[in-house]
């Protein structure tokens, strides 16, 4: 056997040793027919929001998401606005979201003009608790005339918008009996869900209203940046698409309402279409990994698993560990750092974040416990065995 390293460097031609590169976190494969596509753009000239990838795309998120309908956008977070606005959001109004979010979610109800009520989560799934929300409806609202009102402030209370925390799906039966009890909007931030499903039905078929994914590059499906708002109510699809696109009626410049320039372009769905062509590949390879973090840690006390759901179900969007607390977390973080390993906090709570402090809020118990003792870990679908085997191999070695 040669010997693993070579230490002689003379300087001259002779192989620099080998630099070990830093793992990242999460990063794009584009190594299907994503610069054949880009360059098809360039060719035919159709850069802009008006090209045939865009039409494709959105008949691809269409059959990935089980939509009659989806409409291509520029962000998730223009998505949530959007889909926020056409589900009838309207300023005042009070709109139910999760504390463990990333702050989108909340800035998507703000820009709609609404007032995020924040909610903590359950800890089974990271995701918005609906027994908490059921008790609280209970307890601080009432109905008037067919309409939700927030007993404290009089404030109507508009819609509820649970977050797949992780790809995982929220639990979408029990949000669909809440709010038709008070007749509530079901608007979800599937952002970071695709390809999720819930008792085998696809996000289109959870029961929400609409729902919204995200394409941002760190995404399972990328479209470099990029949203879409999927649904099955072909009337209320087409007026997000009639918002997203200036709300211009015809060919001429007639406006009919204050519209948005929201629409995603050509380039960009140019390349979410080689992403999609391959998402099953991606998905697999997101489950693969985060099952085979699992198995890895599972003997380890100080370390618990990400919620997994059904494994099947669940797209796995970010994989890593959660220990015993914000400490140990850091200290682990800074470890894989130092050994070339990018390893993450994962979201701060909406309730701590400036913007957020002062909105109405629940306790949150679940949501203060659980953030700063997340680890992330490295996840992209290209990851090799061997790194994660290296990633592995460092996160054992710091637990003796
Ligand atoms: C990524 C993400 C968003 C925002 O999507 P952008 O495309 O980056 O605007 C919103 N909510 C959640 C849960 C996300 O993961």
């Amino acid at each position: 056997m040669p010997a693993k390293v070579a230490h002689v460097n003379d300087g001259g031609s002779a192989q620099r040793p080998a630099q070990t590169a830093v793992i990242p976190l999460a990063t794009p494969d584009l190594s299907g027919n994503e610069g054949r596509y880009l360059q098809e753009c360039v060719t035919t000239g159709f850069v802009s929001s008006v090209g045939p990838f865009v039409t494709r795309f959105e008949k691809m998120v269409a059959a990935a998401t089980g939509a009659r309908e989806a409409v291509a956008v520029c962000s998730g977070t223009a998505g949530l606005h959007v889909a926020l606005v056409a589900a009838g959001v309207r300023p005042g109004d009070m709109v139910i979201v999760p504390s463990f979010t990333f702050i989108a979610t909340a800035n998507a109800i703000v820009h709609a003009g609404g007032v995020p009520w924040i909610f903590d989560i359950s800890p089974a799934d990271w995701n918005l608790d609906p027994a908490l929300v059921s008790e609280v409806l209970a307890a601080q609202t009432r109905m008037e005339a067919g309409t939700c009102i927030h007993k404290g402030t009089g404030r109507r209370v508009a819609a509820v918008l649970p977050v797949h925390v992780l790809g995982l799906a929220a639990d979408m039966p029990a949000f669909v009996a809440l709010c038709h009890d008070y007749r509530l909007r079901l608007v979800a931030d599937a952002a970071c869900a695709i390809g999720a499903t819930l008792n085998g039905r696809s996000i289109a078929d959870m029961g929400a209203d609409l729902s919204v994914i995200s394409f941002n590059g760190n995404k399972t499906v990328t479209s470099g940046g990029g949203g879409a708002i999927v649904g099955n109510d072909g009337a209320l699809v087409g007026l997000v698409r009639h918002l997203s696109t200036t709300a211009r009626r015809g060919t001429a410049y007639d406006h009919d309402q204050v519209g948005f320039n929201h629409r995603m372009t050509n380039l960009q769905a140019a390349v979410g279409c080689a992403q999609i062509e391959r998402i099953a590949t991606l998905l697999d390879a997101k489950r693969r990994i985060r099952a085979t973090y699992d198995h890895a840690f599972r003997q380890i006390q100080a370390l618990a698993p990400f919620p997994c759901g059904d494994r099947a179900e669940n797209v796995c969007w970010l994989s890593g560990v959660v220990a015993t607390d914000g400490a140990g977390a850091s200290a682990l973080r800074a470890h894989l750092n130092a050994s070339g390993i990018e390893a993450k906090p994962f979201w701060k709570p909406l309730h701590l974040q400036d913007p957020y402090r002062n909105s109405p809020q629940t306790g949150q118990p679940v949501s203060e416990g659980l953030w700063q003792r997340v680890v992330t870990l490295p996840c992209s679908t290209h990851l090799t065995e061997a790194d994660q085997a290296r990633i592995i191999g460092a996160v054992l070695s710091w637990f003796p």
